[in-house]
């Protein structure tokens, strides 16, 4: 198991924290307000009330043990990228950022951090995507114009192989997965047939999803 610390214990960071302590991994939850440390330290292997900014106390913590760091500060911009500097400093392998827009995205990049998220703007398309077009359930942006989708399979796709269908060269589209009642086809073979209801799991770029979309 892993062992990952998070700073910032607002709905994000508590989200991810309680998340990770469910899948069973170690988790060292930091918030400077007591009451939020409080609130998750039943959930969580460690919840310590500190600053996250200060290298001493970060360091009495003994953060360069732990693998993964999220940092989960969201409104204190100067908090959030001091932290995030801190734990790089520190010796923290890998670091994960929450940041507000683009140009914060940058700064944070630059002073070190090795993963920059932005889970209101992913969340947003996200949201939009599935409302768009009623065959998608799920949708995730891998990297800029690159995407995965869940898509219930529509009449075109259905009775026929994934060889027949060949979406790869129709639609630079590849199937992750076939999703068939409670059963799940990862990585499914040539020969794999799509059913009716069937939802697959494809991954490729925006202009093929979209065209498999309409299909
Ligand atoms: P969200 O939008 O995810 O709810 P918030 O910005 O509201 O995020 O919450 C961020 C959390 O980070 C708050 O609980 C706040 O107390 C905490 N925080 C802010 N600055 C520091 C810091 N220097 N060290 C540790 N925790 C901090």
């Amino acid at each position: 198991m892993r062992q990952f610390i998070v700073v910032g214990l607002g709905r994000f960071g508590t989200s991810v924290a309680t998340t990770l302590a469910n899948k069973e991994h170690d988790v060292l939850a930091i918030d400077i307000d007591e009451e939020k440390v409080q609130e998750i330290s039943n959930q969580v292997t460690h919840a310590v009330q500190a600053d996250a900014t200060s290298e001493e106390t970060l360091q009495k913590l003994g953060v360069d043990e732990f693998d993964i760091a999220i940092v989960a500060i969201g409104s204190n911009i100067h908090g959030n990228i001091l932290a995030t500097l801190v734990l790089k400093e520190l010796g923290v392998s890998h670091v994960v950022v929450k940041a507000q827009d683009n140009l914060h995205g940058k700064l944070l990049s630059k002073v070190g951090a090795d993963k920059v998220v932005y889970p209101e703007r992913d969340m947003g398309a996200r949201v939009a995507n599935n409302l768009v077009s009623a065959n998608v359930l799920d949708y995730i942006e891998l990297a800029p114009n690159y995407s995965i989708a869940e898509l219930i399979a529509s009449d075109k796709l259905t009775g026929k192989s994934l060889k027949e269908l060949d979406l790869r060269s129709k639609f630079g589209v590849n199937v992750l997965a076939i999703k068939s009642n409670d059963d799940v086809n990862v990585s499914p073979e040539a020969e794999a047939v799509i059913n009716a209801n069937d939802v697959l799991v494809v991954m490729g770029q925006e202009k093929g999803l979209s065209q498999l979309k309409h299909y």
